[in-house]
């Protein structure tokens, strides 16, 4: 397996359209997308998809637009996965994402600022696209080098299980998240990494 290194900090050359990752992140005034994660452990991974599907209706996975999506919203993801199945590391793991905003672990767990103790992985899709091939091998790959790298299981949980109605019914947050929604196979991945 091969990760790709694009970290979202000041210092990336990667370019999108005249400018480059790293100016866009100084534009937004900050060094980098992260904060310092608060002792202990990280034991869950956060499922998510994304696309630009907004701002390029054409080329709804272009790279540069999904990394100014950060930029421009002030959040972040550990990984990345495309379409084609790559893996960009965005944020060390180490280092807290800002990928659940507020957010709750399933009944019993019931943890709340899942950020804290999370990995959060992205993958390029829309609402209507489901998932690649590629990007189910990929993932699975991503996780089981989690696991084995943290030395235990994993909590898997999509992000709509955290932050959707019942975190809404909660007060917790206003607007319910729907990603990774219900064309995420959940059996197939959990199956894959057992
Ligand atoms: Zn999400």
């Amino acid at each position: 397996m091969k990760i790709h290194d694009c970290l979202l900090n000041n210092r990336n050359g990667f370019s999108i359209g005249n400018t480059t990752l790293g100016k866009m992140v100084a534009t937004a005034k900050k060094q980098n997308l992260w904060d310092k994660r608060p002792s202990g452990l990280v034991d869950t991974v956060v499922i998510h998809y994304m696309s630009a599907v907004n701002i390029t209706p054409g080329n709804p996975y272009d790279m540069g637009q999904l990394l100014k999506i950060f930029c421009d919203y002030g959040v972040s993801c550990h990984y990345l996965i495309t379409r084609e199945g790559d893996i960009f590391r965005l944020v060390p793991e180490e280092a807290k994402a800002w990928h659940c905003g507020p957010s709750i672990m399933p009944d019993p767990d019931n943890r709340t600022g899942v950020n804290d103790f999370s990995i959060g992985i992205e993958l390029a899709a829309t609402a209507d696209s489901g998932f690649t091939d590629a990007q189910y091998r990929a993932l699975r790959e991503l996780s089981l080098d989690i696991e084995k790298r943290h030395g235990m299981d994993m909590n898997f949980v999509g992000h709509d299980q955290i932050a959707g109605k019942r975190a809404v019914s909660m007060g917790l947050r206003k607007e319910p998240k729907a990603d990774p929604g219900r064309l995420f196979d959940w059996e197939f991945f959990a199956g894959s990494l057992r």
